[in-house]
């Protein structure tokens, strides 16, 4: 059998964060043990609030940051062992807000171009036209070309941010929160492009957000994130629809802002998100949880296989 495309093995990442000069440097774990697996033209959703490490994941992913611990394999190698160049051929990012993403001084062409001349792929004609098939496959009209990314719209914005992750043709996107500042009109736009994309380019996307939704619409299977650790993973119909985790219940059941840009469910859970540098004992949700044991606030529950492919980190899971 050949190797997973992507491989998260116990991956981990903190940080030494401290209040002032004297003060002393406390821990903070952004990502606590992460096992995960995308096959090639995979699409595995990652969901959860804000700040419960998603982010962070996809930068490891991407070789942005080292991982504390653990290991991170693409296309079967250590990330560690792929140069920039050849890693940046396996895999590229989709942003939330792709305006801060594009150089406002270059014409579109150029942006989506600066990949191929970067890794010096074909002569200049050859790049020009992979341009131009890359505009044309991502809905973008020719004269697009030589306009500059504030005489776009947002979704257009998105949209060359697309053809600029894809251009390279990666094996697998990384795509967070990717429709996030988007008018909730034109999100779906985006996310029916990413589906045909997928479809005719054979990608992979790890593709992060808060709202299931959006994740179940894309992706065949899925894992909730809480607090730097996956709580339930398994087939996306499954888990996004009758989940057995608590927390993966409670986003399920949670509404979401009005305002897309804050891209935050409303959780209605009581008690706020506990604090990363002071991560609560046993099971991490406890302090919010509904149907919190005894055992819970002193017991950490694994994440073990409940049914199939479903995983889930809870005492209650049958
Ligand atoms: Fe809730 Fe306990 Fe399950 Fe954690 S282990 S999710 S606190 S019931």
């Amino acid at each position: 059998m050949s190797a997973p495309l992507l491989e998260l093995r116990d991956v981990a990442r903190t940080y030494r964060v401290g209040a002032g000069l004297f003060a002393k440097k406390r821990v903070l774990t952004a990502v606590a043990g992460v096992s995960l697996q995308v096959g090639r033209g995979e699409v595995l959703g990652l969901v959860g609030e804000s700040g419960c490490g998603k982010s962070t994941l996809a930068r490891i992913i991407l070789g942005l940051e080292a991982p504390s611990a653990g290991e991170v394999f693409l296309d079967g190698r250590p990330i560690g062992s792929i140069g920039r160049l050849e890693r940046g051929r396996l895999v590229q990012p989709i942003f939330q807000d792709p305006y801060s993403s594009l150089n406002p001084r270059r014409q579109i062409a150029s942006i989506v171009g600066l990949p191929l001349d970067v890794h010096g792929i074909g002569t200049a004609g050859e790049r020009r036209d992979a341009v131009a098939e890359m505009l044309a496959l991502v809905g973008l009209a020719p004269h697009h070309a030589t306009s500059f990314p504030a005489q776009l719209s947002g979704r257009q914005r998105q949209r060359v941010a697309i053809a600029r992750a894809l251009v390279l043709r990666p094996a697998l996107v990384v795509c967070d929160e990717p429709t996030s500042a988007l008018d909730v009109s034109v999100q779906s736009q985006i996310l029916n492009l990413l589906m045909d994309l997928r479809e005719r380019l054979g990608l992979a996307y790890l593709f992060i957000s808060h709202n299931l939704a959006v994740v179940h619409m894309l992706a065949a299977r899925a894992a909730a994130m809480y607090l730097g650790r996956v709580v339930e993973q398994g087939e996306a119909q499954r888990v996004l629809t009758a989940p057995r985790h608590p927390y993966t219940a409670a986003l399920l059941a949670s509404v979401l802002t009005p305002d897309a840009s804050l891209g935050l469910p409303q959780m209605r859970l009581g008690t706020v998100f506990p604090n990363p540098l002071a991560l609560p004992t046993g099971c991490s949700f406890h302090p919010r949880c509904p149907l919190a044991l005894e055992r819970c606030s002193v017991e950490r529950p694994p994440l073990r296989q409940v049914d199939g492919d479903g995983l889930v980190a809870c005492h209650l899971a049958q």
